[in-house]
């Protein structure tokens, strides 16, 4: 894998552990919404978005540890595609190679 690749990549793997642990305390603190602020996990290295998100969308999302959410705009796509639009936010799954692998090793589910 190049040292692009691979620092978009880590980058990616760092939000979605910020997401996996702002998911934890969003439900600790309110079980009333189901609308959670999650952190854009695009591989820029220097965002700091942040968008609203269904508690099921997140978790859909985080099923498969290949995707990542991002403001539109912010996908890279030599190295991912985009496979859903939700308007304020876009799905990205990184594209098969050593990438993806990384994406998987990294899953904080597995
Ligand atoms: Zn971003």
């Amino acid at each position: 894998m190049d040292s692009r690749a691979e620092r978009i990549g880590t980058n990616e793997t760092l939000f979605r552990e910020i997401n996996e642990r702002l998911e934890g305390l969003n439900q600790s603190f309110s079980e009333l919404t189901d609308k959670i602020e999650f952190v854009c996990e695009c591989g820029l290295g220097t965002c700091i978005e942040r968008f609203s998100m269904d508690v099921a969308d997140y978790e859909k999302l985080r099923g498969d540890p290949t995707t990542f959410a991002v403001k539109p705009g912010h996908e890279i796509l030599d190295v991912e595609d985009v496979v859903d639009e939700h308007g304020h936010y876009v799905v990205v799954r990184k594209k098969a190679g050593e990438a993806a692998a990384l994406a998987v090793a990294e899953d904080p589910r597995s």
